[in-house]
């Protein structure tokens, strides 16, 4: 049990997580680093604390003065958002050794899922499908690896067992390419995630991106709340994610949802998580779990009802799941929209002072956002500035409420992707749902941000 919260995090998702606190009355702590002493949920919450420079690695990312900030301002618990140290197995081992709880799961199913080649073991042990590919990590061996590409099949993908953020992995078409892929991709492994160890999977051509997520309460306790569909990707991140995934079947996504929730109980999952999959000619490839709340989780707010960090903060105090898998239902579709601080065509950086902000409103519409008329997006962290969300009673009328939604908005000062969101809403592989991971990509390839340079896009 803990009366406070400390938000290890910053932005949109901090001010999240200040939300929810309040909602059960618990106390906030908000810590910064000096360039975010202006962020909005610093600004309201009940103590605050500058934790260092605008460096990542001196604030948010040391665990040493988040314990100490923890320690001065008597946070009875820690939650660490996405990003950041939100999956490092050594935080929340830290926050406990602490004598604290950390709002996530135990520190051994985050080490067990951090690295993808144990996931998938533990995946395929609790029936949960996953991409065919090596039987566990590679061997050194040039001969032994060409001969397990071999079996897997070309083209496929090597992979790095702790890779994270769409980096640390490559395609390979041909048995020609492979030794130098291996190489380049083992370097890069060691340099940005310290782990050189490497996999192999089938690259799958078209697939869609499809994820189911999960509440778990420790007690074996463990429910499925729908799906989202996060194939509109640039570079491997999502840019619009929407539940239900158009034209798959409730009952496909009914099987693969109690075998992620089979999997919870085999691996005794505690707190919210998503199980990652790829889908392709009706079937799921199981390619990671995020063990945190993700970016998108509002999504599935929106068509459940559940508030999955209320969820998240209730299960950290030890209490049962409230409610059970006949009790969560799928109401009319969600879409979520990510307004990043880029310029929306070529996604590069665009920090700077918002000089006016308008969000939009009306039925159906939710924005999640830091952002204020006079804010300074700093240029150290994620570009990530709002989500707008809308909610329908069936797909059409969501896209028709984004449409409304995205028009109305205001924001001015700095560069963002609301123009690229506009342009996609009408966009007819978009309207027609159903698209794969690399339908942006092409559209960009065809020309789809070319034509847009009249001003009021920029
Ligand atoms: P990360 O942890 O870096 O996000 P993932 O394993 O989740 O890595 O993969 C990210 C993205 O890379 C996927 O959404 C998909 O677009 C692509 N991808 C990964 N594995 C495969 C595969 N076997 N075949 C095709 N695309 C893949």
């Amino acid at each position: 049990m803990f009366d406070s919260v400390l938000i290890a995090n910053r932005g949109e998702i901090a001010l999240r997580i200040l939300r929810a606190c309040r909602a059960l009355q618990i106390r906030t702590i908000a810590v910064h680093s000096s360039a975010d002493a202006h962020l909005r949920h610093v600004q309201l919450a009940d103590q605050t604390l500058c934790i260092g420079p605008a460096a990542s690695a001196q604030s948010y990312l040391d665990i040493g003065r988040l314990l100490e900030a923890a320690e001065l301002t008597g946070a009875g618990a820690i939650h660490p958002g996405y990003g950041f140290l939100s999956e490092r197995a050594e935080f929340a081992e830290a926050v406990e050794r602490s004598g604290r709880v950390y709002i996530g799961p135990t520190a051994a199913a985050i080490r067990l899922m951090g690295d993808k080649v144990s996931a998938k073991k533990a995946m395929l042990e609790s029936g949960v499908p996953c991409v065919p590919g090596s039987d566990g990590a590679l061997p050194s061996n040039p001969q032994v690896v060409a001969d397990i590409a071999r079996d897997v099949g070309y083209p496929l993908i090597v992979k790095a067992a702790g890779g994270g953020g769409g980096r640390g992995m490559r395609i390979v078409r041909e048995p020609s390419q492979l030794a130098q892929a291996v190489t380049t991709t083992r370097e890069e492994a060691n340099r940005a995630f310290g782990n050189p160890t490497l996999y192999i999977e089938r690259f799958l051509e078209n697939p869609r991106h499809i994820e189911i997520q999960i509440l778990a309460d420790g007690f074996g306790n463990a429910v499925w709340l729908g799906e989202r569909d996060c194939s509109m990707q640039r570079r491997h991140q999502k840019v619009i994610e929407e539940s239900p995934a158009p034209g798959v079947s409730r009952e496909a996504i009914a099987e693969i949802g109690q075998r992620c929730v089979d999997a919870c109980v085999h691996i005794g999952y505690r707190g919210a998580g998503t199980f990652e999959f790829l889908y392709e000619d009706g079937a799921f490839y199981f390619i990671e779990m995020n063990t945190r709340i993700q970016v998108e989780h509002p999504v599935t707010e929106l068509v459940t009802g559940i508030d999955l960090v209320v969820e998240q903060l209730r299960i950290a105090r030890g209490e049962p799941l409230s409610f059970g898998q006949k009790d969560v239902a799928v109401t009319g579709h969600a879409i979520e929209c990510r307004i990043n601080a880029e310029d929306p065509w070529r996604f590069t950086p665009a920090p700077g002072t918002v000089d006016h902000w308008l969000p939009p409103g009306g039925p159906g519409v939710r924005v999640e956002s830091h952002l204020y008329s006079g804010y300074r997006v700093p240029a150290h962290y994620d570009s990530l500035v709002a989500k707008m969300l809308t909610h329908g009673s069936n797909r059409e009328e969501a896209v028709s409420r984004m449409r409304q939604a995205l028009g109305e908005t205001v924001l001015e000062g700095i560069s963002c992707t609301i123009p690229l969101h506009r342009r996609l809403m009408d966009e007819p592989g978009f309207t027609a749902g159903g698209y794969n991971i690399h339908h942006l990509e092409h559209l960009f390839e065809q020309g789809f941000g070319q034509s847009a340079e009249s001003p009021h896009e920029r």
